[in-house]
């Protein structure tokens, strides 16, 4: 079978790529830079700077949509949180038209999203049933969605990947909190209460699969695993898996200084992957403890 991944060159993505390829399929890859995803992502992969370059004849059976401007790494400035929303939602936009191009449109599109979605919630339990918020973040992953559900009209089959927090070696947020835990200077964030739903990549790359493997799937999955902790859990977990202290809690006044990204570790959100359970996924990190020990190899 034959996949196109966009942000294929990403924490995310690169993962995938390296699964999809050990399993046997074909990878079409999108990137914006064809000389760094060729590095990354080595010579079995077929790499496209523009979906335009996609013939009407080409056979795509599955396509995973991750593509976007990172949120971490810098304020968010207007412009910024502009390219948010239009680096996900123009890419999205033109695999649609890309459907409507092609002869044969693919089977399946799992298209990311996050439980950004879900907004502020404290202590509420949530799963793929509830509604959104009237929030930046969450407006971002509804047009989002909004965006990847019109394949439906092409016959494709769409499920929607509501990401929590990935962890794994080399990428995503872990590895600035690895690195403030490794030096004994792990941080709770505000009061540690919020609920922050996480992922070990491996069921994170699992669960795209089984989306694609599964014919009667589609809509919302929650990407998280079936144990949410909170934050000042996660923080303890890993300065015990590092068998470093934790002592330093960072106050919500001073989180807030770098902006309206503060969100990224002040919301609170008890998410559930009710779906996915339903569907039969299982998980092969539930257990946060063991999830860290794996990726620091302990
Ligand atoms: P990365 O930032 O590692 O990779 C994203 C990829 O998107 C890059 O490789 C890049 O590919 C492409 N990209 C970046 N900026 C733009 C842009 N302005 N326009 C078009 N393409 C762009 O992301 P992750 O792999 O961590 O995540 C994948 C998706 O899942 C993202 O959309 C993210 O928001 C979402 N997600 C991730 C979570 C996490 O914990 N990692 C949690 C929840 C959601 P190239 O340079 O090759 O074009």
């Amino acid at each position: 079978r034959t996949v196109l991944v966009t942000g294929a060159t990403g924490f995310i993505g690169s993962a995938l790529v390296a699964q999809l390829l050990a399993r046997g399929d074909s990878v079409v890859a999108l990137s914006r830079n064809a000389t760094k995803a060729r590095r990354k992502l080595g010579a079995r992969v077929q790499i496209v700077e523009s979906l335009a370059q996609i013939a009407p004849s080409a056979v795509i059976d599955a396509v995973v949509n991750l593509a976007g401007e990172p949120l971490a790494g810098g304020p968010w400035s207007a412009a910024r949180k502009q390219r948010f929303v239009d680096s996900r939602v123009q890419t999205t936009a033109q695999l649609i038209d890309l459907f409507e191009r092609l002869a044969s449109p693919p089977a399946v599109l799992v298209n990311g999203s996050a439980v950004g979605y879900y907004g502020e919630r404290g202590d509420d339990t949530l799963d793929e049933r509830d509604g959104p918020r009237d929030e930046f973040l969450s407006t971002l992953c509804q047009q989002w969605e909004a965006e990847a559900r019109r394949a439906d009209m092409l016959g494709v089959r769409v499920c929607l990947l509501r990401t929590g927090l990935v962890l794994g070696a080399g990428g995503g947020l872990l590895a600035p909190l690895l690195l403030s835990s490794r030096l004994g200077l792990g941080a709770v964030f505000a009061d540690g209460r919020q609920w922050q739903p996480w992922i070990h990549i491996d069921d994170e790359i699992g669960l795209i699969l089984h989306l694609i493997d599964h014919p009667t799937l589609s809509g919302p999955f929650n990407a998280t695993s079936p144990e949410p902790v909170t934050q000042r859990e996660l923080m303890d977990i890993l300065a015990t898996v590092l068998k470093r202290p934790r002592w330093l809690r960072v106050p919500a006044s001073l989180l807030k200084l770098s902006g309206e990204m503060s969100v990224l570790f002040m919301v609170s959100q008890r998410v559930l992957p009710t779906f996915a359970l339903e569907s039969g996924y299982v998980f092969r990190y539930p257990a946060l403890a063991t999830a860290l020990r794996q990726i620091i190899g302990r």
